[in-house]
C-alpha cells in the first residue's frame, strides 16, 4: 500500500503530484521550521510552488500557467472542430460528436499539460 501524506490537499500518496495527480518526479519539499510540516512530492517545480502556496496560505488552488495554456489550446481546437461541424449550439451535437469535442479537449489538454511539465527542467 502506497503511504499517504496529509498535504492540506487531502490525503494524497506521498507519489502523486498533489495538484495534478501525475506521478511525482522527486520535487519534494517540508518546510524545516515548522515541525510536523508535510513533505510535498510534486511531478515539477511548478506544481511544487503551488502545492506549498496552497498549504502556506490556504488559498483556493487555481489553475497555473500550463493548465492555462492547455485550455487555450483546448479552445482553439474545439472551435476549429465544431466550425468543421458547422454548429455552434451544443445542444444540437449528436452523442458522437458530443463524445467528440469531449475526447478533442480531454486529449489535447492532457498532451499540453504533459508535455509542459515534462519541459520543466531541474535548475540545477
Ligand atoms: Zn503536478
Amino acid at each position: 500500500m502506497a503511504s499517504v501524506a496529509s498535504t492540506g490537499l487531502g490525503q494524497i500518496p506521498i507519489e502523486q503530484c498533489p495538484v495534478c495527480l501525475r506521478q511525482s518526479r522527486g520535487f519534494g519539499f517540508r518546510d524545516p521550521t515548522l515541525p510536523g510540516a508535510p513533505y510535498f512530492e510534486a511531478c515539477c517545480l511548478a506544481h511544487l510552488d503551488t502545492a506549498i502556496h496552497h498549504w502556506r496560505t490556504g488559498q483556493v488552488l487555481e489553475p497555473m500557467k500550463y493548465e492555462r495554456v492547455a485550455l487555450d489550446l483546448a479552445s482553439d481546437k474545439a472551435g476549429e472542430y465544431l466550425e468543421s461541424l458547422g454548429k455552434t449550439d451544443l445542444a444540437t451535437l449528436t452523442q458522437e460528436e458530443w463524445r467528440g469535442l469531449l475526447a478533442l479537449i480531454y486529449a489535447t489538454t492532457s498532451e499540453a499539460v504533459g508535455r509542459l511539465v515534462a519541459e520543466n527542467a531541474v535548475p540545477f
